[in-house]
């Protein structure tokens, strides 16, 4: 399912410009429009969930095929070895602002230890 209104929706679909980085039958990723770090992309289904509150059982192995696609990009960004990080933002305090679930990748710089 896809929602018309979505940004990520329409990125997947080609109707919004974006940086591709790679795409496959159930998985787009592209360059984040404001990048944090040298390396920041986002990793998408293409199937339309809100983000992390709305993940099923049977939607999970997605979640794990996004997790080796991020490490194929990772490596191909130059940043395996250096390190990299992926996290999902979910809900408002969180800090989420497209409801479509993603991931980003940051790498290409260190990024310390906090995470909040
Ligand atoms: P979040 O705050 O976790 O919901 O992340 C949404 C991310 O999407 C932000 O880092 C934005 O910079 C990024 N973003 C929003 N619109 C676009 C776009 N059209 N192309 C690429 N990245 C985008």
């Amino acid at each position: 399912m896809t929602d018309p209104n979505c940004i990520f929706c329409r990125i997947a679909a080609g109707t919004i410009p974006a940086t591709i980085v790679h795409q496959d039958e159930e998985i787009v990723a592209f360059r984040d429009i404001a990048p944090q770090a040298p390396v920041h992309l986002v990793l998408v289904p293409r199937a339309h969930l809100a983000g992390l509150n709305d993940l099923t059982p049977e939607v999970a192995p997605l979640v794990g095929r996004i997790a080796l696609a991020a490490r194929s990009l990772a490596a191909a960004e130059g940043c395996a070895v250096s390190g990299w990080r992926l996290l999902s933002n979910c809900g408002p305090d969180a800090g989420q602002t497209v409801h479509h679930l993603h991931f980003h990748l940051l790498g290409g710089r260190p990024m310390g230890g906090r995470l909040a």
